[in-house]
Formats: structure tokens, sequence, C-alpha cells
């Protein structure tokens, strides 16, 4: 019966692409059809070591770190690494923002479908504590639900021996960092976070950062700085999307 009743419900109610609003056929996605699904750029893997730049074509001789990791190296990431799954594409924005604000729980399955594809994401969110980016109370009231937490809860179901754990919290309101220019963005999140000491977990413990979309790294960054703080030592990052902006 498992099997058959979301067959019967597609019958009854049929899908359509979340994008184009065409009726689904054989799409391996639950509301994303085969040709919109073709917007999707995958993170290849000549990647900056660090923030996980992609240089694309360029090729390499010694570390692969970009100009920015190079010049100011642990100062600017207090990550070990970062990894994203796909690239800031007009088509992975549309796809996150309907994700974010437009009631879009339904489609944490399909965004977890993609990220899967990504060896070297999937790889650096494996034997993992998952801490999503925290949002402020407020904002969730209006909002329902985090995002990040609820694709990395999805991402948890995966066999890759990963938890999530809200290890976070917000303990201050700030502008939205979209609103502000990236030389504002650190300081707008200056000390908001906070870690929550109900979880005792060993400070020598993988963690990894998790966030819908990654800019200037200034969110992820305050957040591997407050885990630091507090003792923690072995601290990665991870998101849906990225585009590094120097
Ligand atoms: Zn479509
Ligand atoms: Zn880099």
């Amino acid at each position: 019966m498992e099997k058959f009743l979301p067959k019967i419900l597609d019958f009854i109610f049929p899908r359509h692409c979340c994008i184009c609003n065409r009726y689904l056929g054989d799409s391996p996605y639950r509301y994303l059809c085969e040709t919109c699904s073709r917007g999707i750029i995958f993170l290849g893997s000549n990647l900056c070591q660090k923030c996980g730049y992609d240089f694309g074509e360029i090729s390499f001789h010694g570390p692969k770190l970009c100009p920015r990791c190079r010049e100011r190296g642990e100062r600017e990431f207090r990550f070990r690494a970062l990894r994203s799954a796909v690239r800031l594409n007009p088509f992975a924005k549309g796809l996150l923002h309907r994700f974010k604000y437009e009631n879009g729980e339904y489609l944490a399955q399909d965004l977890c479908k993609i990220a899967q594809q990504n060896s070297a994401f999937m790889e650096l969110i494996g034997d993992s504590i998952m801490v999503p980016v925290p949002l402020h109370w407020r904002r969730r009231f209006f909002r329902e639900y985090n995002q990040s937490d609820l694709l990395a809860q999805r991402l948890a179901k995966l066999p890759i021996a990963m938890e999530v754990l809200p290890l976070l919290k917000r303990i201050r309101h700030r502008r939205p960092q979209v609103e502000l220019r990236a030389s504002e963005r650190r300081t707008n999140v200056e000390n908001i976070f906070t870690v929550n000491p109900k979880f005792k977990i060993p400070f020598s413990r993988k963690l990894v950062v998790f966030d819908d979309v990654v800019t200037t790294g200034a969110t992820i960054d305050e957040c591997c700085k407050t885990l630091q703080k507090y003792g923690f030592s072995n601290i990665y990052a991870a998101t849906f999307a990225q585009t590094i902006k120097d």
C-alpha cells in the first residue's frame, strides 16, 4: 500500500513543476521537471581547499587556495573547509526563494536529492554534528520554520552518520544580511550568537555549520567564531548553494 498510495495521489492530484508549472512526468524530483533541473550547476572538484571557491577551468600548482584565503588565511575564515552543493545561479536562487519564503517546506526533499549528487559536499557533512545557522525567534515566528534546519534534517535521514543539533542560539536581532553591503556584513553579525550549554559534546567532535546559501561568509564565520570561543576545535561549514564574493 505504501508504494501505491503516492501513485494514486499523483493520479488524483497531478504534481507540477514549481518553476515552470508543467505537469511532471517521470522526473526524478518531486516538484521539479527534468527540463528545469538542467539549470542546476554542481560545484566541481577544482575548488579552493578552504572556502570552496570554484576555480572553474583554471589549473593550479601548489596549494589550491583562492587569493582571499591565501592572503588572509585563518583571520578570514575560522572553519577548516567549506563545501557547497551547487552554484548560486538564477535557477538556484529561484528554488531557494520558494523554499524560504513561499511555504516551500515541500521542496526540502528535492533540495536534498540535488545536494546528494555532489560527492565533495556529502563527504564533508558525513560523520558529523550539523549545526544549522539559527534564525532569531521573531523571524522564525513569521516564517514558521528555519530553512537551514529543515534541509539539514532531511540530509540527516541519509545513511551518512550525521545528526542535527541546534547548538547555536541567536541572541540578537539585526538587519537581514541581504540588505547590507559586503563590507557592512561582518559588523552586523558580530556577537549575535551563543552556544546552547544544554548539549554536552566533546570539543574535538566534528561540527558542520550549515546554511542554505553563502555569499560573503560573514554569518557562517561568526557562527564558527562563537563555537571556537566556546572550545570546539574541529569546525567545518557547508551550504546548499554558494557564490563567494571578494
Ligand atoms: Zn519545470
Ligand atoms: Zn578560498
